[in-house]
């Protein structure tokens, strides 16, 4: 099974609509979506609608929990808290109701091989970052599967860890795994990434090869950033997509 794995969505449509027909070209056969489809971009709606419709399984991200009072916005930074009040005035009831019951978590009884989570696999609803080798050893040990798809710090990264239990940091864009280690995999930002590279971001996970390969696409930045700044949201938030930073 070829599996696409996208995340960080953040209303970005133009990015959204770019890798989805990525992934078309490419033939994958499941879509999984890590969470953040809304928060930061201008459209919430259209984004939710078509992750719904091409998507098998979606997780929570703490934007879409922060958009439908899940999570408390103190915890967020300005620009971030005044794309979620925006975000939540645009979304209908039906849309809630559908963020409001994503899980936190999926894949932990091993039907898929893997697990996928927005933020960790150890109390995901504390929207703690892996970023440094020390907090991925911390995760591998409180893991359930050998493998975990992570998003949240819209960074491609990917750590391994040996059976000894020293970890890794390994490609960022290409993984072949090894039977005997166990592996967190950041698919990077769809929407949003921050990087350096401006270009969307999402992975493949081909789980008969073992391997994982991160794509980029370009899509039309000045659009999504026009959108933004009509929109009345922070100009950060538009200028951002333009540097991936
Ligand atoms: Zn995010």
């Amino acid at each position: 099974m070829r599996y696409a794995i996208i995340s960080d969505i953040h209303s970005n449509r133009e990015a959204l609509d770019a890798v989805l027909d990525d992934i078309g070209r490419r033939g994958a056969e499941r879509v999984v979506c890590l969470g953040d489809v809304v928060g930061y971009g201008a459209e919430p709606g259209a984004c939710l609608a078509e992750v719904r419709k091409r998507t098998e399984l979606i997780v929570a991200g703490n934007h879409d929990w922060g958009a439908v009072g899940k999570v408390d916005l103190n915890f967020f930074n300005r620009s971030a808290r005044t794309a979620a009040e925006w975000t939540a005035g645009e979304l209908t009831e039906p849309e809630r109701i559908f963020l409001a019951q994503l899980p936190l978590t999926l894949g932990q009884g091993g039907a898929e091989g893997f697990t996928a989570v927005h933020s960790t696999p150890d109390h995901p609803q504390e929207w703690r970052y892996i970023l440094s080798i020390d907090e991925a050893e911390f995760q591998f040990e409180r893991m359930a599967q050998p493998l975990c798809f992570v998003g949240h710090s819209h960074q491609p990264i990917a750590w391994q860890c040996h059976s000894g239990g020293r970890c890794s940091v390994v490609s960022r864009e290409y993984l072949l795994m090894e039977p005997d280690r166990r592996y967190i995999v950041n698919v990077g930002s769809v929407g949003q990434p921050r990087d350096g590279d401006p270009r969307a971001c999402y992975a493949v996970y081909d789980d008969q090869r073992r391997e994982v390969v991160v794509h980029r696409v370009e899509y039309d930045v000045a659009s999504a950033q026009g959108k933004i700044l009509k929109a009345g949201l922070p100009r950060r938030l538009a200028e951002r997509l333009a540097s991936g930073l």
